[in-house]
């Protein structure tokens, strides 16, 4: 099948395309800046995962992937188009449409031309009604044709995890895959497009695969708010909340692979302005979302217990030398986007420390973060070095390691993310974490 993705240089949309294309797909990768598409047809991806820039140079070597600021061409040329531009939230915590919006009145533009049947779905993360409301009316007035009759239309949510994400499109198994339709042509089109794939699917009205995203998304982040409100009371009753959550997950109603992941908050492009969104999607229909707005005043509040627990062993933190390793939101990815690491640093700047920076793969990300308020180590080892603390902000398997952390002026690791046994300690470090009963002399 020929398949156009719009927003294509994007962190969804390049995904897509690299993963329909090595599925045989023949595939548009649509963007809008002539520089970054350049990239992409050089064989460049632009944003980090583990094999994209393998499988994207693959499908550019045999011809499946075509990298375009052609819109119109693409979907002229295909059978279905995906919408995978962004949808940030606005300063009240309402979702921003105007990439959709104006997306789909260039798709409507091309419909009007376009003889073939055609089905444009939305992979984007919209809030319930988007579709019905917005991007139909907006591609019916602009094509002329009525959707259903003429042209068909999905919802089709995303659902994968940065850092995993070729490996969640190609294999969806354990999250599956969710066609929301216009009517059941539309959705025999889509199903046809995954026929291969291993998964269970679900089809469902477009309203409800637009709001299962934000179900699914906001059922995670609660649960990271949860598992961090239980580990500050670990912290001070004397409790480790490793142990706990072993103790939790022992109970089948809780189970396993739950997201109980303890550490300075959620980040990154999804939950936190889905969670906005949901908030003010649900006070829009006078639904008052309490569990919502008490998940994202948890997330707001968490990146600080790493400050408090620096200063309880510091003491005051003015001049003195604090290494952060970890920026992206969380491993496997550069993105920074809303990362906690970035509300980390800035409140150790406004404590007066020097702050020296180290992360794997978003160091670039982090230069347009922090500008020249801080310094940026090229490996892990320079960071720390004379630093009088350390903060592990993100997990990468690197950090694990013990003797890194033995150039230290002062020997005081505080963890976010038990990214590091203390055993794997020299003697005479102070280590401590969030949800830890400690801190523990090594
Ligand atoms: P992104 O900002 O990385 O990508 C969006 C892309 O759309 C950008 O490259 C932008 O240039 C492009 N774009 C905007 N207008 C365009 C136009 N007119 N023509 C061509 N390209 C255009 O965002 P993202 O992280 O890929 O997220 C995209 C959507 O998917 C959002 O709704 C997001 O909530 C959702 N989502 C993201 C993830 C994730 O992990 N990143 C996961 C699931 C769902």
């Amino acid at each position: 099948m020929n398949i156009a993705i719009i927003g294509g240089t994007g962190y969804v949309g390049l995904t897509t395309a690299v993963c329909l294309a090595s599925k045989g797909n023949l595939t548009y990768c649509v963007g809008r800046s002539e520089e970054k598409i350049e990239r992409v047809r050089h064989g460049f991806a632009t944003v980090y995962e583990d094999n994209m820039e393998k499988i994207l140079k693959d499908s550019l070597r045999n011809g499946k992937l075509k990298p375009t600021t052609n819109l119109e061409e693409a979907v002229l040329d295909s059978s279905v188009s995906f919408i995978c531009v962004g949808t940030p939230c606005r300063a009240d915590g309402s979702i921003d449409l105007s990439q959709i919006r104006e997306v789909s009145e260039k798709i409507g533009l091309t419909l009007e031309k376009k003889k073939d049947y055609h089905v444009v779905t939305v992979r984007s993360t919209v809030v319930p009604g988007t579709t019905d409301d917005l991007v139909i009316p907006v591609l019916e007035k602009f094509s002329k044709k009525r959707a259903g009759a003429d042209f068909g239309v999905c919802m089709n949510p995303e659902f994968l995890r940065e850092g995993q994400a070729i490996e969640d499109f190609l294999f969806p198994k354990e999250i599956g895959i969710v066609v929301g339709e216009l009517d059941k042509r539309s959705g025999d089109t889509m199903l046809r497009l995954y026929k291969t794939f291993d998964a269970r699917t679900m089809r469902t009205t477009l309203r409800t695969a637009e709001m299962i995203k934000y179900a699914r998304n906001s059922y995670l982040a609660k649960d990271i708010s949860f598992a961090n409100e239980i580990a500050n009371v670990c912290e001070k009753c004397g409790a480790d909340f490793l142990e706990v959550k072993k103790g939790m997950e022992m109970d089948a109603r809780i189970g396993k692979g739950r997201f109980l992941e303890a550490g300075p908050g959620f980040g990154g492009s999804c939950f936190p302005k889905d969670v906005r969104a949901l908030v003010a999607k649900a006070e829009e229909v006078d639904v008052e979302p309490r569990l919502l707005k008490a998940t994202l005043e948890v997330n707001k509040l968490q990146p600080t217990r790493m400050i408090e627990l620096a200063k309880q062993i510091v003491g005051q933190l003015k001049d003195k030398k604090i290494a952060v390793l970890g920026l992206s939101f969380k491993p496997g990815t550069d993105d920074m986007r809303e990362a906690p690491s970035i509300k980390v640093v800035n409140a150790l700047l406004d404590e007066g420390a020097n702050v020296s920076v180290y992360d794997p793969r978003a160091l670039e990300n982090a230069r347009e973060t922090f500008g020249n308020k801080v310094t940026y180590a090229t490996q892990a080892k320079y960071a720390v070095n004379n630093a009088n603390a350390c903060l592990i902000v993100t997990e990468w398997a690197e950090f694990a390691e013990g003797k890194l952390y033995n150039a230290m002026r002062q020997k005081i690791v505080i963890d976010g993310r038990r990214a590091l046994n203390p055993l794997n300690l020299a003697p005479g470090f102070v280590y401590h974490a969030i949800g830890f009963n400690g801190p523990v002399k090594t």
